[in-house]
């Protein structure tokens, strides 16, 4: 049987079928090596058509179709499950940037395309796309729309939703829906693509966007500040916003601990302040103006959170050379987490207003599962969003990683538990993929679940694409 399935699908995409094993391996597990699947083959077409014939084909044998991008996903979502009955789609040679037009302000390129190349295409053209994270080198438009990724411009710029104007996009019956639109009003029903976006590869694959272009700002400020409480960060949130209003692009809470972290792992690193302070803040602003506007401003809003005595120490870079020291201390986090060994991650969010709070409560609440625990905090503060991750209690032996292994849940229901009662969101950025899509039921309302099982049984009612991520199996 599954001869005859590869002998049908070599037949059928001849040269874009990858099925040995070891070319196969790096696509079967996931980024964070924690999720290991099994498929028949990968499969990398090269136009759209190709694609919707390759859903067709699995449609007809009755095989799942997994969509992955650059395979930097932290959920789970990109790789296949075990079943082994499942091919494994790739865009990898379907990353062309098709169009820019500079005066619609608009880019237009395949699903396949980098992040960093889209990016640089639209730098070529005078322009900024302002969508950034740490992964960007790797993961794919189309990933990053299918997550609905956020990263650290988010604050002023929105999430990968919100920079989206059109799609092209293959449905799990093989139908081909154009709609590149490069418009910015556009009232005619509802809104489809924002249905495929955010959905992870369960209701569509995503071949190509149109995105919007803004202005490259003229000058950037970057600060690295020691504040003496998480309170405190979001008072200096309010009050860069009141200072630099939409001007103000990045704003990161990073912990002691976490920044400690970096130093110890990272080789040659410095902290950029003389003080050790409990959290740091890692703000940037993008002036329209010029530099000198942009230092005064930003300078002054620096003298008024000292004066606040929200702010006990702060670095500002002079130079693009000092900006990029203080982000790489951001970016080299979870490397650092890595080397430093197992934790339990989570990418929640809540109203900007309750961090303090959260941050307090989830702190009580780990330790009484896990006494000792080390808890690493860092994220988008900008937007609500942290990563809250915790670790085994320090000089752990094996048998105490075991045991944090084994109490993940309890940990994890625990954070989640602080984090429903705020209001919030155990997903902020990441998505649910396979590892959330049980717990996410028992935090959205019944009606929620029913709508979104509903969706996906209309579009996908064969199960094919992405089957037991986001929605869990019919
Ligand atoms: P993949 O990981 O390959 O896939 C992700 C999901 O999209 C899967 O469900 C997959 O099936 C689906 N998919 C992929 N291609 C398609 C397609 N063509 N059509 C339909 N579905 C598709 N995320 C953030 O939001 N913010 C961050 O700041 C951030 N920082 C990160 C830093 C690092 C170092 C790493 C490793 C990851 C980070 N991420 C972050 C997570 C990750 O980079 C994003 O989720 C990214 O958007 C995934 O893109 P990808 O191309 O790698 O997709």
């Amino acid at each position: 049987m599954a001869h005859a399935l590869s002998e049908s699908l070599r037949a059928a995409f001849q040269g874009r079928v990858i099925e040995d094993r070891d070319a196969l391996a790096p696509h079967l597990t996931d980024y964070r090596k924690r999720w290991t699947g099994r498929s028949i083959a990968l499969v990398q077409p090269e136009r759209t058509e190709d694609v919707a014939a390759l859903v067709r084909w699995c449609g007809e044998h009755g095989v799942s179709l997994f969509p992955q991008g650059g395979n930097t996903g932290l959920v789970g979502g990109s790789v296949p499950d075990d079943s082994g009955h499942s091919i494994i789609l790739s865009l990898a040679r379907m990353n062309a940037i098709v169009d820019v037009d500079p005066y619609n302000n608009t880019l237009t390129a395949q699903g396949g395309a980098v992040l960093a190349s889209v990016q640089e295409a639209a730098a070529r053209a005078g322009r900024l796309f302002p969508l950034s994270l740490g992964a960007e080198g790797s993961c794919t438009l189309a990933g990053n729309l299918s997550t609905n990724a956020g990263g650290i411009q988010v604050l002023r710029y929105g999430n990968a939703r919100d920079l989206c104007l059109g799609l092209e996009v293959v449905l799990p019956d093989g139908q081909v829906w154009n709609g590149l639109r490069g418009l910015r009003k556009d009232n005619t029903g509802y809104d489809l693509k924002q249905l495929f976006i955010g959905a992870e590869g369960t209701l569509g694959i995503i071949t190509a966007a149109t995105v919007k272009l803004f202005p490259r700002p003229a000058a950037q400020m970057t600060a690295f500040a020691a504040v003496p409480d998480a309170h405190s960060a979001v008072k200096l949130l309010a009050l860069a916003q009141s200072c630099l209003s939409a001007s103000l692009t990045a704003f990161e809470l990073i912990s002691g601990p976490a920044v400690a972290l970096v130093l110890h792992h990272m080789p040659g690193a410095r902290s950029p302040v003389e003080t050790q302070a409990p959290y740091y803040v890692l703000l940037e602003s993008s002036d329209a103006e010029n530099e000198a506007h942009a230092t005064a401003r930003f300078e002054a809003l620096m003298a008024a959170a000292f004066e606040d005595g929200i702010v006990t120490d702060a670095a500002i870079a002079s130079s693009l050379a000092q900006s990029a020291a203080f982000w790489k201390i951001r970016h080299h986090l979870p490397e650092a987490q890595t080397a430093d060994g197992e934790n339990v991650k989570h990418d929640i969010s809540l109203p900007i207003s309750r961090i303090g709070e959260f941050i307090d409560a989830a702190g009580a609440a780990v330790q009484r599962v896990l006494p000792g625990a080390r808890i690493f905090v860092f994220g988008h503060v900008g937007d609500g969003n942290l990563h809250y991750n915790v670790s085994a209690p320090a000089g752990s032996d094996a048998e105490a990683y075991r045991a944090m292994r084994a109490s993940e849940k309890t940990i994890s229901q625990a954070i989640y538990d602080v984090v429903a009662g705020m209001n919030g969101s155990i997903s902020a950025e990441h998505g649910v993929g396979q590892l959330r899509v049980s717990t996410v039921a028992g935090y959205k309302q019944p009606v929620e679940m029913a709508m979104m099982a509903r969706i996906k049984q209309l579009f996908d009612p064969k199960g094919i694409f992405n089957p037991g991520r986001v929605v869990a199996r019919q």
